[in-house]
């Protein structure tokens, strides 16, 4: 008998068990530890064996998996990162040399295009694909979906990693509506005929859908039947003004979830305390770094997310610098769940603006916006250099109904960004519903002054 409980298809699992893996989601510190360091020397010890590039690269270093005897004798190895990916899958096509099985046992891959274009591949064996799949259930019964509940899947399912994350609700029992990406009357037509009661979208997206079902005479609150909203995407999710916004329009709870093409459709997901992201800690190790000297941060501080994958057969990452500015907690959670919680995403290195030398996320900016009800909360950023100086402007939305005069309105939110970020910006007050609406992924932010973060 397996010492987890996770239950195996067609299975039905008691809507009141409080954990869908107890025995694994409340042991000690210790034990994860020792579990993770068990994992993660079998998987360098794969990687090595099987993928010519690990190999190589491990050589080069003058470094062998025995050589790992704790995590901190991980921080010795190299970084790889997305452009790495992109380099060895064009060195051996199709799944790239950091591949460490035959083809023959790959079942699935999900292909990312980044900034380049190029599209980069996932390959998942048939193991990796159900380990991903009972993570994906774990997650979503943390969240408070049970099998009573009908689960619209409002995410894109052409070769999006975030397609095959429904089917972890099929396994924990929930009726699931493979809605994908339709036109929002469609997908409201869809709510409204199934009654849907929990659905995936972006935080962007649930925002505006829940404005266009009120022009269109539908109450969220009322004629929908939407009680949980799962979001991942984008940083709103986990910035609380935001989140609390998206759940007085639909009357529903917002969990924000976190997702890596390279790894699991959902890696982190919030349980229903809804205090930072319960991590796939089984599945995925993670460090944070200082940026730019690569340097160890503590728990709690800022810094890039570099993940090592610990049970991916297909293909291990090892070392994964990601770009993402984040910060972890080690403590228990008040759910009693013991696996660390990714606290934010603060924002993308690739996203991050420096104004005059100040590191500043849009995400500051979208939550000192979201505060105020003044704004309808849209906004954009622009990014120009005026006399060699780097200018922030920043249009946001006042709402239909303001009493106030602009400038006052202006003068505020400068003072608020002036004060939580330490950026000066120029503040341009827009008349409501004037800024596009965000369908899926928002483009907020226009930086006009050619590149300014290279790798
Ligand atoms: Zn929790």
């Amino acid at each position: 008998m397996n010492k987890h409980q996770t239950a195996t298809a067609g299975e039905r699992v008691a809507a009141d068990r409080l954990y869908w893996d107890p025995a694994l989601e409340t042991q000690s510190r210790a034990e994860w530890d020792a579990m993770k360091l068990d994992l993660l020397k079998k998987s360098l010890h794969h990687a090595y064996a099987n993928a010519p590039y690990y190999r190589q690269l491990f050589d080069e270093a003058g470094l062998s998996p025995d050589d790992v005897r704790s995590f901190d004798d991980l921080r010795r190895f190299p970084t790889i990162n997305k452009a790495v990916l992109r380099e060895r899958q064009e060195a051996a096509p199709l799944l790239g040399d950091l591949a460490a099985v035959p083809e023959e046992e790959v079942v699935y891959v999900s292909a990312s295009s980044g900034s380049t274009g190029v599209p980069t591949v996932s390959p998942f064996t048939a193991e990796d694909f159900e380990e991903w799949m009972d993570y994906e259930a774990r997650q979503f019964w943390s969240s408070g979906l049970r099998p009573s509940d009908r689960y619209a899947h409002s995410l894109n399912f052409s070769l999006f990693i975030g397609g095959p994350c429904v089917l972890g609700a099929q396994k924990i029992g929930a009726l699931s509506i493979h809605a994908g990406t339709v036109p929002s009357e469609r997908l409201l037509s869809i709510l409204q005929t199934f009654q849907a009661t929990a659905m995936w979208t972006t935080p962007s997206y649930a925002w505006y859908l829940g404005e266009t079902a009120a022009k269109h005479g539908i109450d969220p609150k009322k004629d929908l039947a939407i009680k949980r909203i799962f979001v991942a995407g984008e940083p709103g999710g986990s910035i609380p003004e935001t989140r609390a916004r998206i759940e007085a329009l639909w009357g529903a709870d917002v969990y924000d979830y976190y997702g890596l093409s390279d790894i699991f459709g959902a890696c982190a997901g919030m349980c229903e305390a809804k205090d930072g992201l319960h991590w796939a800690e089984d599945h995925i190790h993670v460090e944070v770094i200082d940026p730019e000297t690569g340097a160890h941060v503590a728990p709690g501080g800022r810094g890039e997310m570099v993940l090592t994958t610990l049970k991916k057969r297909a293909r291990p990452l090892i070392r994964f610098r990601t770009g993402d500015i984040v910060s972890f907690s080690e403590e228990t959670c008040t759910c009693g769940r013991t696996s660390m919680r990714l606290m934010g995403v603060h924002g993308r290195l690739d996203d991050m603006l420096v104004i005059r030398g100040v590191n500043i996320f849009p995400s500051d900016v979208e939550a000192i916006i979201r505060k105020d009800h003044d704004f309808t909360g849209e906004y954009r950023l622009v990014v120009e250099r005026e006399n060699h100086l780097d200018t922030l402007i920043v249009e946001a939305e006042r709402i239909h109904g303001f009493n106030g005069t602009d400038a006052e309105l202006a003068q505020r939110l400068k003072d608020h960004i002036k004060a939580t970020t330490g950026v000066g910006a120029k503040v341009s007050i827009l008349a409501a519903d004037t800024l596009p609406r965000a369908t899926h992924k928002a483009k907020r932010v226009e930086d006009r002054r050619g590149q300014v973060w290279t790798e």
